[in-house]
Parts: structure tokens; C-alpha cells; sequence
């Protein structure tokens, strides 16, 4: 019998990762299936994806730089999709193409599950407005914080994102606060910073002012790899709790899994081997 077939499509996508987790959840829960890496033009996403459907695949996960235009291509949108505008999984059926975010809930996932820190009640900052941090207000605001402060260098953008956040607190009745500032303004301490900036690729850390971390606090790079991200070594330095992405890329699959295949692998077992994997890769 053939397999029921996926990819992850994205440009570059050689270095995904998503191979190997969803082969390994396959394997646990006993689902027969294949799953690619998809390389698709900078100008042929939606061509790259029809094409696909034609062959008979069942579903893509979407990463970058497509994840905006997975959305446009999507004919149904779940509540957190459409709030973060952005789809990183793709599910096909005769009819549509529902396009999900898993992105945020693997974020929030991995913080309450793996980490054990609840966000109820806690004064969360959240850096960059980009698509990974709108990805991540819906999911968190769900988690019933008292504060969200949303920081970015354009400072527009995390007005935007705080403008859209307050709508979805409202929608959801929560009375979490929300904000947005630049770096420098940043009020206050707080329980939970996650940094959503891809500031790290550069070995760089968003100015932060002294006092909104310490030993309480836990610090979140939603970037992973072999060594701690810049922040993550600032972070280390105030004495906060570190824990970098590679919990949420794990955690978002699994989300996917769930869509596609309807049933939940367990992330535990899946989750260290990666991390061994990435600590090998660095001791050669
Ligand atoms: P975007 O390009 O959409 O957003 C980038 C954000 O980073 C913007 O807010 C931008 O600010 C800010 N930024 C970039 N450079 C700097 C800098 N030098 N100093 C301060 N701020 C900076 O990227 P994404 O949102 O898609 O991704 C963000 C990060 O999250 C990446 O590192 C990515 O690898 C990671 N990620 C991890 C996932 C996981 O599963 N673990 C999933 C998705 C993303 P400005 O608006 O001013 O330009």
C-alpha cells in the first residue's frame, strides 16, 4: 500500500529538521507515512503546493520565507492562523486547503509542559513583531497572563501587534494588559522574556534595560542550535532560568501530527534526541 505523503516546504529547507521528527513520530504511533523536504522557487510557492496536491499529498508544513502567502493560499484559516496571519501547516482535502499555526502553541506547549512554568497570572515580555512573535499572542493570551508587553526595534510594529492582541484579549474576555514599547522602555521585571528577534543570527541581543531579569525569570530563545544564542548567554549572566526553541519546533510538529493524522505523539523521547544530535554536531 503506498504512504500517505507530506513536506515541509521552504527556501532554503535543506537544513529542516521537520524530516526526521515527523519519521520518528511515525514510527511511534505506527502511521504509515513519507515525508519530504519540498524546495520551492522564491516565485512558485502557490505552483510548488498545486503540484503536490496533484500527486495526491495530504499535507505540508510551511516555513521560510513562505509562511504569509501559505496563508493567502489557505481557503480556511483556524482562530489562531488568522490572528497571527501567517500558516506554517497546510492540510488537503478534495474540498480546501485549511491552513493552521502551530508555531505558538508549540511555543506555549513547550514553556508549560517541558519547562513546568505556568503563564497564569505572570507579567510576560515578548521581543520582535515579526511572524514568529504574532504567531505566539493568541496561544499565550489563552494561557490568561496579567501582562504582555510587547517590545520591537520598529516600534509600529509592535503597536500593530499590541492593537491586534488587545482585540483577541477582548474577544476571549481575558483582562490581560497589553503593551507595546521600544527596547529602552521596557517597564519593569518580568517572569517570562521570550525572544522572538532574529537578532541572534547576528550574535546580537536587544538593548534591555537593567532589572527585567533575574534569577526569577525565565528566558526563551525561540532560536536554537549547538551553542547558547546571545541571549540566552546574557540571560545566563542575570541568573535567569534558559531554554532555547528546539522544545517548540518539536512541540509545533507535533501540533501538525495531530491535524493530520489525528492522533498525539509523545515529544519526550523525540525532543532528546535532537538536542544529543545538535551536541555531537558541535563536539565534531
Ligand atoms: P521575522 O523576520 O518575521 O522577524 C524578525 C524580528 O526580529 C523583527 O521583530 C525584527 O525587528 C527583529 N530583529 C531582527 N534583527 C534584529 C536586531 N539586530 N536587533 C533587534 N531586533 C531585531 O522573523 P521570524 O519572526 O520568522 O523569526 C524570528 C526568530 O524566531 C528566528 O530566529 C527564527 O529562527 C525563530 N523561530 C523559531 C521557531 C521554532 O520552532 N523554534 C519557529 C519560528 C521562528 P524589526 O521589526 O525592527 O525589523
Amino acid at each position: 500500500t503506498e504512504k500517505d505523503r507530506y513536506v515541509v516546504i521552504g527556501n532554503p529547507v535543506t537544513h529542516s529538521k521537520s524530516p526526521a521528527i515527523h519519521a520518528a513520530f511515525a514510527a511511534q504511533t505506527g502511521q504509515q507515512m513519507d515525508y519530504q523536504r519540498l524546495l520551492a522557487p522564491l516565485d512558485g510557492f502557490a505552483a510548488s503546493v498545486r503540484a503536490f496536491r496533484a500527486q495526491g499529498g495530504l499535507g505540508a508544513n510551511v516555513t521560510v520565507p513562505f509562511k504569509l502567502e501559505a496563508c493567502a493560499l489557505a481557503t480556511r484559516l483556524t482562530p489562531r492562523a488568522a490572528a497571527a496571519g501567517a500558516v506554517n501547516t497546510l492540510q488537503f482535502s478534495d474540498t480546501q486547503i485549511l491552513g493552521d499555526n502551530t508555531d505558538g502553541i508549540g511555543l506555549v506547549t513547550d514553556i508549560v509542559q517541558n519547562a513546568g512554568v505556568a503563564l497564569r497570572g505572570k507579567r510576560i515580555l515578548l521581543l520582535g513583531a515579526g511572524g514568529a512573535a504574532r504567531g505566539a499572542v493568541l496561544p499565550m493570551l489563552e494561557q490568561q497572563p496579567a501582562m504582555l508587553v510587547i517590545a520591537n526595534r520598529t516600534v509600529s510594529k509592535a503597536q500593530e501587534l499590541q492593537q491586534l492582541a488587545s482585540a483577541d484579549a477582548a474577544a476571549q474576555a481575558v483582562r490581560t494588559v497589553v503593551t507595546a514599547c521600544r527596547f529602552e522602555e521596557i517597564p519593569g521585571h518580568f517572569d517570562v522574556i521570550i525572544n522572538a528577534t532574529s537578532a541572534s543570527l547576528q550574535d546580537a541581543v536587544p538593548m534591555l534595560p537593567a532589572g527585567v531579569m533575574d534569577g526569577r525569570t525565565l528566558a526563551y530563545d525561540m532560536m536554537y542550535g549547538a551553542q547558547p544564542t546571545a541571549f540566552l548567554r546574557f540571560a545566563a549572566q542575570h541568573g535567569a532560568q534558559c531554554r532555547d526553541g528546539l522544545g517548540m519546533l518539536v512541540e509545533q510538529a507535533a501540533e501538525a501530527f495531530a491535524l493530520w493524522r489525528g492522533v498525539r505523539p509523545d515529544t519526550a523521547g523525540v525532543l532528546q534526541q535532537l538536542r544529543a544530535g545538535l551536541q555531537s554536531a558541535a563536539e565534531q
